[in-house]
């Protein structure tokens, strides 16, 4: 399996993205609680004085100096750093934040596949060039960053597995896009264990037979690979080859794409916040553009001060891409909706989406949904 006779793999077009939040526990920890920054924080059982049982979940940039890690025993930990600050884990308000990334992630209008509390790929290939993918990427760990104060890392590529790679080389806060012609030389003086599948256990029967690196890997012979990995052979070569074209499980339509700003300073001033408006249908139109997609339902989102909350939606008669027509629909939401007050943050939202292109539809079209 592992000898280089021809085979015919086909390459598919596929641009996958792997986003993964940055020591994501100890990170909202460190936000919640800013007297925690630069600290040592480890989230985890508690260390008991280093007789807690249990391991650590996440721990600080800070606290990894120490040599701590995830899934290290609290006992060993609070052994190498015992001035660190322990921290029980609240895992309600993690997924909080965790859904809320993740439909940060649904607005940018790409279907994506979230594969724990903090990490989903993204199937960029419809944009069909690693640069936009870069942009759109690049656009979303910034609005991650505005919104929760959180880094992420992503990583671009054209595979699950090497898009999980590329994130892991970026970490911290970083970005890695890994062409094609790269895959190779990237991982050929990497570590074995770096490739997915392979375990704890493969790591410590691979470094019996002397093969540490993944280069070491794609020149083993093909049936004592067989005989190491069984039905995990194939994926491995496929990986170590540079084959592998994996995409995510649930491709599927985006069901909505949307974009809102809060002002520094709540505002009535009605052309600034017709301006805004504009700019952000402009937005969110042009997410919605890049994936092909005509939209029946145009949402307004309005929070005056005092966190009162409102939204007005519109429900066309055939979905539409024109930009004229869906800005002229969020204008006229805004002036038949508008209650003037001060506004604190003003939100589009499109949904309702179809592949089909539109044809022009009049104003007088419309049906109001609420
Ligand atoms: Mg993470």
């Amino acid at each position: 399996m592992f000898s280089f006779r021809e085979e015919q793999v086909i390459l598919q077009d596929l641009i996958i993205g792997h986003l993964d939040m940055d020591s994501f526990f100890a990170s909202i920890e460190i936000v919640d609680h800013p007297d925690l920054i630069g600290k040592p924080v480890i989230v985890g059982a508690r260390p008991e004085g280093g007789a807690g049982r249990g391991v650590v979940s996440t721990c600080s940039y800070e606290a990894r100096a120490f040599g701590i890690s995830s899934g290290m025993p609290v006992s060993t930990a609070f052994r190498l750093c015992p001035d660190g600050i322990y921290l029980v884990p609240r895992h309600s308000r993690y997924c909080e934040i965790s859904r809320d990334i993740m439909s940060c992630i649904a607005d940018t209008g790409f279907s994506y596949e979230q594969v724990s509390i903090d990490e989903a790929y993204l199937n960029l290939s419809p944009l069909h060039s690693f640069e936009k993918a870069q942009d759109v990427c690049q656009d979303l760990k910034k609005r991650i960053f505005r919104e929760f104060h959180l880094t992420c890392s992503i990583g671009i590529a054209p595979s699950r597995s090497y898009a999980k790679i590329a994130s892991e080389q970026a970490k911290p806060d970083g970005f890695f896009v890994l062409l094609p012609k790269d895959i190779i030389p990237l991982l050929d003086p990497m570590p074995a264990s770096i490739i997915p599948g392979i375990g704890k256990k493969g790591i410590q029967i691979l470094e019996k037979h002397g093969i540490k690196t993944v280069s070491d890997l794609r020149k083993m012979d093909q049936w004592r690979a067989q005989d190491l990995f069984g039905s995990m052979a194939q994926q491995i070569y496929h990986i170590v080859h540079g084959y592998e074209r994996k995409g995510i499980s649930h491709i599927g339509p985006a069901s909505s794409i949307s974009k809102e700003t809060t002002f520094l300073q709540d505002t009535l001033d009605r052309d600034l916040l017709r301006e805004t408006l504009l700019r952000l249908t402009g937005i969110v139109h042009t997410q919605m553009i890049r994936i092909g997609y005509s939209c029946k339902t145009v949402t307004l989102k309005i929070r005056y001060t005092g966190f009162i909350t409102r939204t007005h939606a519109v429900t066309l008669s055939h979905p539409s891409r024109e930009y004229d027509l869906l800005s002229q629909t969020v204008l006229h939401l805004f002036d038949a909706r508008y209650e003037d007050k001060a506004v604190r943050l003003i939100g589009v939202r499109f949904s309702g989406f179809d592949r089909l292109s539109d044809g022009q539809r009049r104003l007088d079209e419309f049906g109001v949904e609420s």
